[in-house]
């Protein structure tokens, strides 16, 4: 470790009990990278914050600096580059207790879902978590939260009754229902403060009928017009969606699955006639891998089977209140298996309960929507990138009904996108508390919401 450079940071924030990392240190590099490898951000300091007064003493030496504030927990979401910033790293606050009378677990800012999901286990209850176990449970559920379970129980945010923040002023405090920034911060996210910790509810499902079915090229067409139309009258206990991905051909993937253009449906159903509903879809024809079966809630991470590894990667994604023939014919044209393009394409079902409203209101935009569209690129040489996002935004862009927030990669969301996100009632009244709770945009460097006036 560079001592000079750390001790200088120590000094200007001398009450952290973390660590202090500025650019130059041994361990800036590491604390500052994330999942999402594709434009690295270089913060003017990283507060490796240990608990709520670590973050307190961030915001506050960042206010009398002037300095816009970044959060970071697993950068799988990484919004904006925090250049010049002060980068507040949660990652070391991973503490979690489990309420199993009220069906809740506190969180601190650092968890993950996977600790999660193996704790609330024990005591036979699950959270509402989604496709990748690697992902930080906190910023997920401000997000709103699209899980495993989302059209049975809602969007995440809507099973919260207690979230601790420290907001632009430096104070820490305790919301819940009827408070104007708890309503804020379920979809509003970072733009109101730095959550510390959050207290969500459980639910008790220790066991899913769930898996994957794996199709080959030549059935792509109609597994992905049987999951259309199946999906269109499945049950809210049936949560679902379909990939197509090209395979590559290299040991790490499974020999029946490599170096073919592939569909993955994949399947979480909450109730006992799992496999009748999913007859339907296994009837399309063979299949290459079929993992459908009664499983733990434990294994839920297999579902979707996402890998683990950091990675770059641009991503485009869209929410739809219909998806008809001719949407599917312009996906499979942009990034079916004729397609040059070495895209994975997924589009997740939506609607169930997550359209309906919460028992407690939240800032969750776009309920309505029925299905989530998303194209992701891996970054790498000789990819034009680039040019394919715009043909698939171009193509989405008129049918789109708006965005999901959590579903905004990476530096290519726009600020017209991240209005997308939410109605225009959501969105401006969000832009009003905006301005009470945050009236210098301090916590700018996010998927940001400008203080109206
Ligand atoms: C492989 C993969 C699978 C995914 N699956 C799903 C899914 O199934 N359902 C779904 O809804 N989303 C999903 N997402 C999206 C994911 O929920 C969001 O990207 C989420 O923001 C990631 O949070 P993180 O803490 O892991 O990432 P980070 O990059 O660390 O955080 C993302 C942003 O959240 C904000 N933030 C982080 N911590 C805090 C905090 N303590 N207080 C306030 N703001 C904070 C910051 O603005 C930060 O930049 C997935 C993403 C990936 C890459």
């Amino acid at each position: 470790m560079n001592s000079q450079n750390v001790q200088e940071g120590v000094a200007m924030l001398d009450t952290v009990q973390g660590p202090v990392y500025r650019p130059g240190d041994e361990g800036y590099d590491d604390e500052r990278t994330g999942f999402q490898t594709a434009g690295p951000h270089r913060p003017s300091v990283i507060v490796g914050a240990v608990d709520a007064d670590d973050v307190r003493a961030a915001v506050r030496h960042a206010a009398e600096h002037g300095l816009p504030v970044a959060v970071q927990n697993t950068g799988h979401g990484l919004p904006l580059t925090a250049d010049g910033g002060l980068l507040i790293s949660t990652r070391r606050m991973t503490g979690l207790r489990v309420d199993p009378e009220a069906r809740s677990v506190w969180i601190k800012a650092g968890v993950r879902w996977a600790q999660v999901v193996e704790e609330a286990a024990k005591h036979g209850l699950a959270p509402l978590s989604g496709s990748s176990p690697g992902v930080g449970a906190v910023s997920y559920t401000l997000g709103g939260g699209v899980g495993l379970m989302s059209r049975l129980y809602g969007f995440a945010a809507d099973h919260v009754p207690a979230i601790d923040v420290v907001t632009a002023d430096g104070r820490a405090r305790r919301v819940g229902p009827g408070d104007e920034l708890f309503w804020a911060l379920l979809g509003g996210r970072a733009n109101f403060g730095v959550v510390t910790g959050l207290e969500i509810g459980l639910v008790p499902v220790p066991h899913l009928y769930g898996g994957g079915l794996y199709f080959d090229t030549a059935y792509i067409p109609d597994i992905l017009e049987a999951w259309r139309t199946w999906s269109a009258t499945a049950p809210d206990a049936m949560t679902s969606s379909i990939a197509l991905m090209p395979v590559p051909d290299i040991p790490v993937f499974p020999e029946p699955l490599r170096g073919k253009h592939v569909a993955h449906v994949r399947i979480a159903y909450v109730g006992d006639d799992g496999e009748r509903l999913v007859a339907p879809l296994r009837a399309v024809g063979p299949r290459l891998i079929d993992t459908v079966d009664e499983m733990p809630y434990t294994a839920s991470g297999t579902i979707h089977n996402e890998p683990p590894v950091p990675m770059a990667y641009h991503a485009t994604n869209v929410a739809l209140d219909r998806l008809d023939e001719e949407t599917v014919g312009d996906l499979l044209a942009l990034v079916g298996p004729g397609s040059p393009d070495r895209a994975i394409l997924e589009i997740r079902h939506l609607g169930g309960a997550m359209a309906k409203e919460p028992s407690v209101p939240n800032a969750v935009g776009n309920r309505g929507a029925e299905y989530l569209v998303g194209v992701l690129s891996k970054l790498g040489p000789g990819a034009d990138v680039e040019a394919l996002h715009t043909r698939v935004g171009d193509a989405l862009e008129r049918k789109a009904s708006g965005r999901l927030l959590n579903f905004l990669f990476g530096a290519n969301a726009t600020p017209e996108q991240v209005r997308a996100s939410y109605e225009p009632e959501i969105y401006e009244r969000l832009a009003g508390l905006k301005a009470v709770y945050d009236p210098s945009n301090m916590f700018r460097l996010n998927h940001n919401i400008p203080p109206s006036g």
